[in-house]
């Protein structure tokens, strides 16, 4: 099985052939700016399970305080939506970020990071695994 991945304008696409290593939401305030929304959703897939990538990227690389690591950001320069990211700390893994996957693509996550950030009207599954 594939999954798709692409922008808002659909000119950037990035396809993987797996399940996504880590599935998580994350409430720390970078991913509420990424996204311009109540949180993030990241899923990390191993860079081999990476099949095809289209299309034209800018890099927004930045020194993330609050994990402590390296990220490269890939986003389109022509609407702005962040499609994949790499962190220094995972080297083999890839971020893509899940609300870019198709709707009947996307698969539910397992985690929710960085919950004492988390917007207080925000609930989840009770089976997810709470990382603070
Ligand atoms: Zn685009
Ligand atoms: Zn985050």
């Amino acid at each position: 099985m594939t999954f798709k991945a692409t922008c808002c304008c659909k000119q950037l696409s990035i396809t993987v052939s797996s399940h996504p290593e880590i599935n998580s939401v994350c409430h720390c305030n970078n991913c509420k700016q990424r996204t311009g929304s109540a949180f993030g959703i990241s899923m990390y897939f191993k860079t081999g399970a990476i099949i095809n990538k289209t299309g034209e990227t800018k890099v927004y690389k930045f020194f993330h305080k609050e994990q402590s690591h390296e990220q490269c950001r890939y986003f389109c320069p022509q609407c702005g939506t962040t499609l994949y990211w790499t962190i220094s700390t995972m080297p083999d893994l890839l971020g893509i970020a899940g609300g870019c996957f198709s709707a009947s693509d996307i698969l539910e996550p397992t985690h929710t990071l960085n919950n004492a950030n988390k917007c207080s009207w925000v609930n989840f599954p009770s089976k997810w695994h709470v990382q603070e």
